[in-house]
C-alpha cells in the first residue's frame, strides 16, 4: 500500500506508522486466534504469549478473578508452568493487579520495586526479576474479570502509549473469549450434572407414584404427594439450568421459521386455560395476525411463562389480556418487530423488584411462600427474546397489575401494515 507521509501526524514517521500498521494487523489475526478455542488452558497461554509479542517484552501473564470468591489469581504466564501459578493468589489490597482490577485503568509502572502497590511475592516463587510493567484491566460487559500484565520490556526500549492502547485492545478481546470459554465449561458440566441427575429423579417420580396407587393413610398420603411435588420442581429445575447455561454460553441453537405469533399465542392459551379457569381467571387475545421469524418453539417457553406467571401472581377472578401488533420506526423500537404483550390484573410488582426480577433466581419476597416456583423463568425468558434480537420490558404497579411486553422481529416479506 503506497502512504502518503504528508498525511501522517507530524511526530509519526512512516516507518513508525508501517509498525503501528502491522501491529494492527497483528491484533486482529490475534483475537481471531483467541475466538477459535473453548479450552480455558490454551487460551490463557495464548493471551500472555499474544501479550509478549505484542508489547515487545518479555513476559506476561494474566491473573483472574475469582468468581466465587472474589480474590486474585495467577491464572497464565509466557514463562511459567500451570502448576508453579496455581500457588500464588495476589491480593486485591496492596498489589497492583488488585489496584488495576479495582480502578479499571491500565497502569505503567517504571520501576515496579520502588512502586508501593508492588507484590514482591510472585517473584520470590518464580525467580524473575520484575524491572518494569504495564498493567491493564480485562473487561466484559462493563465487569472486570481480571488483569493482563506484560513485564520487562525487551532492550529496555521505553514503553509508549500505543503499548498501552494495544495491550488494552489485546484484554478486551480476551476478556470476551474467557468468558465464552468458562460459560462453555459450565455448561458442559451443567449438561453433564443434569443427565446424571435425571435417572435418580425419574426413579423418585416412579416410586412416589406407585405409592400414590397404594393403600395410604391420610398423613402419608400427604407426605408423599409433598415428595412428588418437590421431584416435578428438581426435574424443571434441572432443565432450567440446562437451557440457561446454553443461553449464556451462546450454544443454543434456534430453529428460525416464519410463523403467525397470534396462533402461537392461542396455542399457549389453550394450554394454561384450565388452570386459569381454577382461579376462575379469564384470559383473552387481540392484535391482527403477524409473522415473526424466531424459533417456535422457544418463544412458546416465553409466552407460557408470561402466562404461567400471569395466573400464579394474579388474584382471584383476574384478567389476562395478550396481544401482537407491528411496530414502526416511530414507535421507538427497531424497525419491522413485532410487540407481544401479556397483562394481568395481579398483584404487581414494585419499582425496586423491576429491576431485578429478570435476574437468576431472583423471586419477589411477598409472594415466594404462597407460590411455587424457582425464580429462573423470567431469567431464561428474557435470554431468549436477547437470543432472537429483540427486548423484553416490564411495567407494573402494585395492586393494579403488570404487563410484560417483548419484541421479535418480524418477516421481510411482511408489510407494515399488517397483511401478510
Ligand atoms: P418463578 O415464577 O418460578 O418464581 P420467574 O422467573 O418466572 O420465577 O419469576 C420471578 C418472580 O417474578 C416471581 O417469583 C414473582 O415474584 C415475580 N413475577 C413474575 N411474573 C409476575 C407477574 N405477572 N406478577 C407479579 N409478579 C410476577
Amino acid at each position: 500500500m503506497k502512504m502518503d507521509a504528508q498525511l501522517l501526524p507530524e511526530d509519526i514517521n512512516l516507518n513508525t506508522y508501517r509498525q503501528l500498521m502491522a501491529r494492527y494487523a497483528r491484533l486482529m489475526e490475534i483475537s481471531r486466534q483467541l475466538n477459535s478455542t473453548l479450552d480455558l488452558g490454551t487460551l490463557l497461554n495464548r493471551i500472555s504469549a499474544a501479550a509478549t509479542e505484542l508489547t515487545e517484552t518479555q513476559e506476561a501473564s494474566i491473573l483472574l478473578i475469582d468468581p466465587n470468591t472474589g480474590e486474585l489469581r495467577f491464572e497464565a504466564a509466557s514463562n511459567l508452568s500451570g502448576s508453579a501459578m496455581e500457588a500464588i493468589p495476589v491480593p486485591m489490597e496492596g498489589s497492583l493487579a488488585g489496584w488495576v482490577a479495582k480502578h479499571g485503568e491500565p497502569e505503567l509502572v517504571e520501576d515496579a520495586r520502588s512502586d508501593s502497590r508492588w507484590f514482591g511475592d510472585v517473584d520470590k516463587t518464580t525467580g524473575t526479576i520484575t524491572r518494569n510493567l504495564l498493567a491493564v484491566p480485562m473487561r466484559v460487559h462493563n465487569q472486570i474479570i481480571g488483569v493482563v500484565e506484560a513485564m520487562n520490556k525487551i532492550h529496555d526500549k521505553p514503553w509508549t502509549s500505543d503499548d498501552v492502547n494495544t495491550l488494552s485492545a489485546l484484554a478486551d478481546q480476551a476478556a470476551i473469549a474467557v468468558q465464552n470459554a468458562r460459560l462453555f465449561q459450565q455448561s458442559d458440566f451443567i449438561a453433564e450434572m443434569v443427565h446424571e441427575l435425571r435417572t435418580p429423579l425419574a426413579a423418585l417420580k416412579a416410586s412416589t407414584a406407585l405409592l400414590l396407587r397404594s393403600p395410604l393413610a391420610d398423613n402419608q398420603r400427604e407426605i408423599v404427594t409433598i415428595m412428588q411435588g418437590e421431584t416435578e420442581r428438581l426435574t424443571e429445575m434441572t432443565t432450567s439450568f440446562l437451557d440457561l447455561a446454553r443461553l449464556e454460553s451462546g450454544r443454543t441453537r434456534l430453529k428460525i421459521e416464519a410463523f403467525n405469533i397470534l396462533d402461537l399465542i392461542q396455542e399457549c392459551v389453550r394450554v394454561v386455560e384450565h388452570r386459569a379457569a381454577e382461579r376462575q381467571i379469564t384470559i383473552d387475545i387481540a392484535g391482527r395476525p403477524c409473522t415473526v421469524e424466531a424459533d417456535r418453539g422457544k418463544i412458546k417457553q416465553v409466552l407460557l411463562n408470561l402466562l404461567t406467571n400471569a395466573i400464579k401472581y394474579n388474584r382471584e377472578g383476574g384478567l389476562i389480556s395478550c396481544a401482537a401488533d407491528l411496530l414502526d420506526e416511530g414507535d421507538n423500537c427497531p424497525p419491522n418487530c413485532a410487540r407481544i404483550q401479556v397483562r394481568d390484573t395481579g398483584y404487581g410488582i414494585s419499582q425496586d423488584d423491576q429491576q431485578r426480577i429478570f435476574e437468576k433466581f431472583y423471586r419477589v419476597a411477598s409472594t415466594a411462600n404462597d407460590t411455587t416456583g424457582t425464580g429462573l423463568g423470567l431469567s431464561i425468558a428474557y435470554r431468549i427474546v436477547e437470543v432472537h434480537g429483540g427486548q423484553m420490558e416490564v411495567e407494573s404497579e402494585v395492586g393494579v397489575g403488570t404487563v410484560f411486553v417483548f419484541t421479535l422481529p418480524v418477516a421481510e416479506r411482511q408489510s407494515l401494515r399488517g397483511d401478510y
